[in-house]
């Protein structure tokens, strides 16, 4: 019956807004998200039966170039089947609607190597709770689209300046407004640190959501600013020696509410000094047991590493703290007012070249792993790890992480748990498709890495 509504609604819209094309898609390896369009008049069939898709897709590299995976090649077929839950409508580009879509097989089955469906693989790991998550990506605005070696950036405003709200804020309302028409509620933007650098953060969802908002944020961030003769890039760092672009990822989890008593945040201990409960430190600990093999799911790119540094607040630190902006892990002072439904744990290694569903389910594995071994993430690093010496860190427990995405893909095929989570389609294509980019930007040198990631992100 829902479902039936849901479909009305679109069919309505289509009506309405005089849709022409309604795109299905999905969302790489590489974070590019991808589809094909049905015309208004398929739509009905094709929800029901998606949209062919070579099973090869998902083993292309960031240049578009197919690897030699067994079993990827010019044979074989997938099916790009629409979540209905997922429409908007595109105001950037007008006649044009969209859907995000899960990749199934033939016979209707989830398929192995979709990277939405390792998402819900990683609620089912974590069926006990109810999965809130959000995402906080930051972005650089240019003026135009960059050039090679050059880019304009918007505004030369310092961190959180006002004038920085004024370069912008035409762009920046037109956007609150096309995302909230969509249903895609913001709650705080500003512009942030270095030239041109904007943050938008969206209202927490449930897990699978919170991703796909991220998504139309990205894609809608994009296209107004395209719509406007500006460029915005989300490339962890578009120049060498800016600031980095995050996508800190924040999770919850929750007792689901019932009739006659209201959902509950699991991770909340007002008894406790740092607001956390015991299940909450036992997540952390799944988080920090599995942080070098998350680093190559959460910062995917060769150009994620140069963000993943020390004094960048990124997070480089292989530590959880309270407040603490350059651990991995950070537990976010809770707000006033809303104190319980506030309390969550913030992953500060997490950047937009990561695919938001093989990340956000990433860390729910690696969390719940924590929950079911009880593991003891030991003392919340409380001071900045930039102030102590290689001796006082290791003392500490700070683990060192990944410099480079190829130590991180190493880290990654060493953690079995990890790599059998990711199951047997991917755990082959992600390591495939992530030393292709490494080979890649080495050959093509340091301009072209960077001019390439502002340019598809
Ligand atoms: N720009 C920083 C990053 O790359 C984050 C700064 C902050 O908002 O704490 O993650
Ligand atoms: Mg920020």
């Amino acid at each position: 019956m829902r479902n039936h509504d849901v479909l009305n609604a679109i069919r309505k819209s289509v009506e309405q807004d005089d849709i022409e094309l309604i795109r299905f898609l999905w969302v790489d390896h590489n974070s590019v998200t991808r589809g094909k369009a049905a015309t208004r008049s398929a739509l009905s069939s094709r929800m029901e039966s998606g949209i062919g898709l070579a099973r090869t897709r998902q083993a292309s590299s960031l240049l578009d170039l197919g690897q030699p995976v067994p079993g990827f090649d010019a044979v074989g077929e997938v099916r790009l089947v629409p979540d209905p839950d997922s429409f908007v409508r595109l105001p950037y580009a007008p006649g044009s609607a969209g859907m995000l879509c899960d990749l199934v097989t033939l016979d209707g089955e989830p398929w192995a190597a979709c990277p939405r469906t390792f998402l819900k693989e990683a609620l089912a790991a974590a069926a006990d709770y109810e999965v809130f998550a959000a995402f906080e990506p930051e972005f650089t605005l240019c003026a135009g689209k960059p050039a090679p070696g050059r880019l304009d950036l918007l505004d030369d405003s310092l961190c959180f300046d006002n004038e920085g709200f004024d370069a912008a804020n035409e762009y920046a309302v037109a956007l609150v407004r096309a995302l909230r028409a969509q249903g895609l509620e913001v709650e705080t933007y500003h512009p942030e640190f270095g030239s041109g650098q904007h943050e938008m953060t969206l209202r927490y969802a449930p897990a699978v959501r919170a991703a796909d908002n991220y998504v139309w944020q990205r894609a809608f961030t994009r296209g107004l600013a395209r719509e406007r003769g500006l460029w915005a890039t989300f490339a962890p760092v578009p120049r060498p020696g800016m600031r980095g672009n995050g996508n800190h990822a924040h999770l919850s989890l929750w007792q689901r509410e019932t009739a006659g008593a209201p959902a509950v945040n699991l991770f909340a201990d007002p008894a406790d000094e740092l607001g956390l409960s015991a299940l909450g430190r036992h997540f952390i600990g799944g988080l920090l047991e599995h942080l070098p093999a998350l680093v190559a799911l959460t910062n995917a790119s060769v150009n994620s590493y140069h963000r993943l540094q020390p004094g960048m607040w990124s997070g480089a630190f292989g530590a959880y703290g309270f407040d603490n902006r350059e651990a991995a892990v950070r537990i976010p002072s809770r707000l006033r007012g809303s104190e319980s439904a506030s309390t969550n744990i913030e992953v500060k290694t997490c950047d937009s070249t990561a695919n938001p569903y093989l990340a956000l389910g990433a860390l729910i594995h690696a969390g719940m792993d924590g929950v079911r071994r009880r593991l003891d993430p030991g003392e919340p690093l409380l001071e900045d790890p930039n102030r102590l010496s290689d001796r006082e860190l290791r003392s500490r427990g700070v683990r060192p992480l990944p410099r480079s995405l190829e130590e991180a893909v190493d880290a990654l095929e060493q953690d079995e748990f990890m790599m059998s989570v990711l199951g047997p389609e991917r755990r082959v294509l992600y390591p495939a498709v992530k030393r292709a980019d490494v080979r890649d930007m080495k050959d093509m040198g340091s301009p072209a890495d960077f001019h390439t990631h502002t340019i598809r992100f």
